[in-house]
């Protein structure tokens, strides 16, 4: 008897607890004076947003703000999903024009973005404080808006892991984060200076070294089990290179597992590779050929151009003029062809620099302009930001549309990004999964 008591006093406390919860489960709502979606390109007026917990809950024009919502009033201001960057490296930060010196513009591009001050710092810097830099940059890049990124590597002993879990576990505020964890490259990595035969191991852990198939399994399943949600590999920075079928075997392991596979790539010749092989993203992919582009775009491969402006080069790479021209036009000319040609691109800064007075976010919003210049729509670069990356993230059905189910990841900008892009760099409200982060309302 006392038994049977004692359930049906658990059973009442449950039910009270329950109703109570369900009574005070906490609405958000948000007055939207102008709603853009911008996988349509169209602007809707006078919406609500109604936010519960990480997720939306409804959205439209007639719905009823329920009795002891919080009410967030930006019905002066134009509401779309947070942005997206998918070429970051929270992890590392260089001091601007400490490294480039006169080199010679026909040079490959990793001869000044590769060079020792990259070396150095990952000789002189514990994993430890690189996720500590990793919290700063984060935190920075959301508060600009940018509530997703894809790190591209660059971790030491995986940083990128812990801090994507510090995030995940309400630890520190920053964005959602897809990270790569080690790059998986042929031996040497990036490093074109520096390394000899008498340090072997000098280019570790940022790099991990696979040339032969077993290697490969091996750097592939050592990411995943230690964290890694996206592989990135580098195609071909050394005078040897992955072929099309060592990229495909990487592309199909890492598949195995449900991850994908973004490659760093330069030449002509590895972006084919890539290409040919189907890979989720090529990065940079600043020589590419027409014909490679059309291959690209036949397998739906993703272009992440990271195309800097010439504004960025001087002033963080210290480039002459003559070496900004020539990179410029490089990439301004590529930006064109592979819009024209219909590959499939997303936004991806690769910033690594630090100039003093800028923000991470600020920085990141800098490659916007390369866009701009090169007259693509703003209703194309905006998809760049979003819907585009969501979609090469592999995250489509949880983020990057404001949708009933989706996360609540809503940024507010005072003008409309359709008919103003520039809007974009005065990001007002900062919402993610629910939780505000900036509100300057
Ligand atoms: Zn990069």
């Amino acid at each position: 008897m006392i038994k049977t008591k004692s359930l049906k006093c658990l059973t009442g406390f449950l039910l009270v607890v329950f109703l109570s919860h369900a009574l005070s489960a906490k609405i958000t709502a948000i007055k939207a004076g102008k709603l853009v979606d911008p996988e349509k390109g169209i602007t809707q007026v006078n919406q609500i947003i109604l936010v519960e917990g990480k997720k939306i809950k409804a959205i439209g024009g007639d719905l009823e703000i329920p009795g002891g919502a919080t009410v967030i009033d930006l019905s002066d201001s134009t509401i779309l999903p947070g942005l997206f960057d998918c070429h970051v490296h929270l992890f590392i930060c260089l001091l601007a024009k400490d490294w480039v010196r006169s080199i010679d513009e026909k040079y490959r591009f990793q001869l000044w973005r590769y060079g020792n001050d990259f070396l150095n710092y990952t000789l002189n810097n514990t994993t430890t404080y690189r996720a500590l830099q990793g919290v700063k940059n984060g935190r920075e890049m959301l508060e600009a808006g940018f509530t997703t990124v894809r790190d591209a590597g660059g971790v030491g002993n995986y940083a990128d892991t812990d801090l994507r879990r510090a995030i995940e576990n309400g630890l520190v505020p920053g964005p959602t984060i897809i990270n790569s964890g080690r790059i998986i490259s042929p031996i040497g990595g990036q490093f074109t200076w520096g390394l000899h035969a008498e340090r072997p191991g000098q280019g570790e852990p940022e790099y991990f070294y696979a040339d032969t198939k077993d290697e490969i399994k091996k750097a592939v399943r050592e990411n995943i089990l230690y964290g890694a949600k996206v592989l990135k590999i580098i195609a071909d920075d050394q005078p040897y290179i992955y072929s099309a079928e060592d990229i495909k075997f990487i592309k199909d392991e890492a598949a195995r597992a449900g991850l994908k596979v973004a490659a760093h790539s330069e030449t002509e010749e590895g972006a084919y590779n890539c290409a040919k092989a189907g890979i989720a993203s090529i990065e940079h992919g600043f020589k590419m050929s027409d014909q490679t582009l059309k291959l690209a775009e036949k397998n739906n491969v993703y272009l992440v151009g990271t195309d800097f402006t010439g504004e960025y080069l001087k002033e963080g790479y210290g480039f002459s003029d003559e070496m900004v021209q020539y990179w410029v036009d490089l990439i301004i000319d590529r930006i064109k062809r592979a819009y024209k040609i219909g590959v499939p691109m997303a936004y991806g800064s690769d910033i690594v620099l630090e100039i003093p007075g800028k923000t991470w976010g600020e920085m990141s919003k800098s490659t916007m302009d390369s866009y701009v210049r090169a007259g693509l729509p703003a209703e194309y670069i905006l998809k760049m930001m979003t819907v585009n990356a969501a979609r090469l993230l592999g995250v489509e059905n949880e983020r990057g549309f404001l949708k009933e189910g989706m996360a609540a990841d809503i940024i507010a900008t005072p003008e409309n990004p359709l008919e103003k892009i520039q809007t974009l760099k005065k990001v007002k409200f900062v919402m993610k999964e629910g939780i505000v982060y900036v509100n300057q309302n």
